[in-house]
């Protein structure tokens, strides 16, 4: 049996959760939240953890030369590093409005990677 502290990162209250895993890595309790999201949050973060990606495109004729962007939703943490390569291999074309898809699905994931800003 093992035992994993993180703090929980779903509202910004940032409770301090504990995690028991057994020898097979299954979550056997979770003690420390004080609602059902960090429940949630801290099964997924010991068996399927995912983070939402923000960063920054290249842009041709707008104000700046680079707009930012995030990703619609979580993905599999390790999968960050191979989608910021894909991000920059984008290069954006003024005008960009809020919320348009810059990559539509990126690594499979299902998750699009969306404008966040305007140019
Ligand atoms: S357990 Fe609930 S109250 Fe505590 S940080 Fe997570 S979401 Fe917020």
């Amino acid at each position: 049996m093992t035992k994993r502290e993180m703090v929980c990162v779903s509202c910004p209250i940032g409770c301090a959760v504990t995690v028991e895993l057994d020898d097979n890595n299954e979550v056997v309790s979770v003690k420390g939240n004080t609602c059902p999201r960090g429940d949630k949050y801290a099964r997924q973060e010991c068996t399927h953890p995912e983070r939402m990606l923000t960063s920054t495109v290249k842009l041709e004729g707008g104000k700046l030369p680079v707009i930012s962007v995030k990703s619609a939703s979580p993905i599999p943490k390790e999968m960050l590093f191979e989608a910021m390569k894909e991000i920059n291999k984008v290069t954006l074309k003024a005008p960009v409005k809020i919320g348009d898809i810059v990559i539509k699905d990126i690594l499979g994931t299902g998750v699009d990677i969306i404008a966040t800003n305007e140019s």
